[in-house]
């Protein structure tokens, strides 16, 4: 039974979707340890939350049995992994072994120890190149890139650790996570950053020339690539109601999270220059290898069986917190 003062580890905790897990379970009066071994995590991130902090890795089993032995966990919120699609390209062994074998030596360590709840955060990029949109959980999966496939194996992972050990989990495969807390005490801070909202922000503020529009002779209205952007926030909400689903004794699902509507690369520069107020430059690059032309989709399973309903579903608010966030932390504000 769901009890708010459960104690739930979230490893990647002091990463951008992971802290504001973080702060949604605090919030739900969830009692809360981070584990993260801060190779993309920031300590002075989570500051504000006042958690308690573990460094360590995930594929560290003595560590991860140890953990267990000493702290009485109800379930795991796992966070923690590699998300470069790039990168996982011309380094996947760096992606299979911290995404994959980190991923199946704390699911070990965790039947081990008995705790059998188990959050997942999973990519809509499992699904390749969409065969329809808006995209359901029953769309084919045909990962493209070995990051992809690495989100992919633990999926399967987990269905087999169900039906042979009665793990139960939920997989939430998001679209574009973007946004920030808006109460403005976390935000994205990826090193190298690639993503295009936190990358069209620091244009905004002058910390890059220009922002380089990654192809515009896509089968789109205006040539560049659609995206479904969900606010950071309403995806941290929505890990909170698969943890009590999953705590209240629900069976092991999937579930999309997104917002279902799309907007175009220029659509969100045209909003970015509407909600700071400045002028965003851009140059017409070449494309991307491995963008899909447009990524939307249906979240309607995770409204129905989890009643989530975002707070944020506007792309303008989603920036407006974000914006919020990068003028804070570049000391513009
Ligand atoms: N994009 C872009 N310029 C950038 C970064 C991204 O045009 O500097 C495009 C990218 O090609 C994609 C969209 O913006 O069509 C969203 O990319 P992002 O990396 O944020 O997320 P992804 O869709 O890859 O998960």
């Amino acid at each position: 039974m769901s009890q708010p003062e459960q104690t739930i580890l979230v490893t990647g905790g002091a990463g951008y979707i992971g802290s504001h897990a973080v702060r949604a379970l605090q919030r739900a009066g969830y009692r809360v340890i981070v584990l993260d071994n801060l190779s993309a995590g920031h300590r002075e991130l989570i500051e504000p939350l006042q958690v308690e902090l573990i460094v360590g890795d995930v594929s560290d089993r003595p560590f991860l049995d140890d953990l267990f032995a000493t702290h009485s966990i109800a379930a795991v919120m796992h966070f923690a992994a590699y998300i470069a699609v790039g990168e996982s390209v011309t380094d996947p062994a760096k992606y299979y072994h911290n995404n994959v074998v980190g991923t199946l030596t704390l699911l070990e360590a965790m039947v081990a120890a008995s705790v059998k709840t188990f959050v997942f955060s999973s990519t809509c990029a499992l699904y390749g190149v969409p065969k329809f949109v808006p995209i359901t959980e029953e769309h084919p999966q045909d990962p493209i890139s070995p990051y992809a496939t690495t989100k992919w194996m633990v999926e399967r992972i987990l269905a087999d650790f169900d039906a042979a050990y009665g793990l139960k989990s939920v997989r939430f495969r998001y679209f574009n996570a973007a946004g920030a807390d808006p109460e403005g005490l976390l935000g994205e801070d990826h090193s190298p950053e690639t993503h295009l909202i936190p990358l069209v922000l620091l244009a905004a503020l002058g910390k890059l020339p220009a922002i380089k529009i990654f192809g515009t002779d896509y089968p789109t209205e205006d040539g560049t690539c659609i995206r479904d952007y969900i606010h950071v926030a309403d995806l941290a909400q929505a890990h909170v109601l698969g943890l009590k689903y999953l705590l209240d004794g629900g069976d092991s699902d999937v579930f999309n999270l997104g917002n279902g509507s799309g907007f175009s690369v220029r659509q969100v520069i045209e909003a970015a220059q509407q909600v700071t107020g400045k002028e965003i430059k851009t140059v017409e690059s070449d494309r991307r290898p491995g963008d899909p032309s447009i990524l939307v989709g249906s979240s309607e399973k995770a409204r129905n069986i989890l009643g989530w309903q975002p707070q944020y579903a506007n792309l303008n608010k989603i920036l407006a917190h974000a914006w919020q966030w990068h003028t804070h932390r570049h000391g513009q504000s």
